[in-house]
């Protein structure tokens, strides 16, 4: 009896202040701050990038590139889009710039050609499209999206991909469209020195988005050319979901950028997620550690993430990642260096 009457009692000094506590949050205005209505963040690449190895000039075109594809991507979310569609408008653009290795400007392979790899991934129910060493193809990632949309499977590689994009009419373009000059001369450094590609790829040029739309939506992309040198029709980590692109709307949108090989084998964006999933981490903390996790195992790059609070993570164990995020709060950056 004494038992009860003192749980009775506990439980109306709880109920009291509970009710008490409620209708103070009702006069109150919010103590906390609300997340951002969305969040984008996108990268170009992580990689051996220091001021030395720059000039003014050089790392000015790179500022405003990044800028523009942030801001294409912004324009999407700001205006109601979707989050596919940011993810996508930001990716057309670092495709069609010669300076980033995806589409045009991809490094060349051992046989000096270009094959292309991409993905893109759907938070609200985990749909997923991927195109693997894929050739011509202007906009590898408005194929890896139809192949989510249209095509009854995951990921698609080689002639058979081709086919589908010809079916598709997705647009094509001829070799010279692809190549440039700083990327045909890494290509012969590797064959001549007998260097690896990692000796030549200072950076890492592949694309990528993530992105946070109005409505709670995540997605994320990442589009490449892969590895320079790379044969035998070796597939890196941009199409490979889970590896090097992943989107959940519980918990976060990944895209990498670095040695594909140690993200495959790390699974570095879905283990990402399910750090947060699983383990409640905050985001910049499971980006961390898996990074680290990289790292131990000898392999380099980065990633950007989206949490669905808003929040924009990068985490890179390289001197640098091209990188930039926007937010309906009023965060709109872009930055190169690690520091900045
Ligand atoms: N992760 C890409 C690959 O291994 C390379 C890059 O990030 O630039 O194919």
């Amino acid at each position: 009896m004494r038992t009860l009457l003192l749980l009775a009692a506990l439980f109306g000094a709880a109920t009291a202040t509970a009710t008490t506590a409620t209708a103070q949050e009702r006069a109150m205005p919010p103590t906390e701050p609300t997340g951002p209505k969305w969040s984008l963040a996108i990268h170009g690449g992580a990689g051996t990038l220091t001021r030395d190895d720059m000039t003014p000039e050089r790392e000015a075109e790179y500022r405003a590139a990044l800028q523009a594809a942030l801001d294409a991507g912004a324009k999407v979310l700001a205006d109601g889009g979707a989050a596919l569609d940011a993810v996508q408008a930001v990716i057309l653009r670092l495709e069609d710039d010669p300076k980033f290795n995806a589409g045009r400007g991809a490094v060349f392979t051992w046989d000096g050609g270009h094959e292309l790899d991409a993905s893109i991934m759907d938070g609200r129910d985990r749909a997923a499209g991927a195109i693997a060493g894929v050739t011509g193809v202007r906009h590898p990632i408005l194929l890896a999206r139809k192949v989510m949309e249209e095509s009854p499977h995951v990921m698609l590689a080689g002639r058979g991909a081709e086919e589908f994009a010809a079916e598709h009419e997705i647009e094509t373009m001829p070799p010279e469209w692809f190549g440039t000059d700083a990327r045909r001369e890494a290509l012969e450094r590797v064959k001549t020195e007998q260097v690896s590609a990692l000796d030549v790829d200072i950076k890492f040029g592949t694309v990528g988005a993530v992105a946070l739309d109005q409505t709670g939506n995540l997605a994320a992309g990442t589009s490449t050319g892969g590895m320079t040198g790379k044969r035998w029709s070796r597939i890196g980590d941009a199409p490979v979901i889970g590896a090097g692109t992943y989107a959940d709307n519980r918990v976060c949108a990944v895209s990498a950028t670095g040695w594909g090989e140690y993200f495959i084998r790390v699974g570095v964006a879905k283990a990402i997620c399910d750090r947060g999933l699983l383990a409640g981490e905050d985001m910049q903390t499971a980006s961390d550690t898996v990074m680290a996790e990289v790292k131990e195992l000898g392999g380099d790059g980065g990633v950007i993430v989206v949490a669905p609070g808003g929040d924009a993570v990068f985490s890179f164990n390289t001197s640098g990642m091209y990188r930039g995020r926007a937010t309906s709060g009023g965060v709109n950056e872009v930055a190169i260096y690690a520091g900045e």
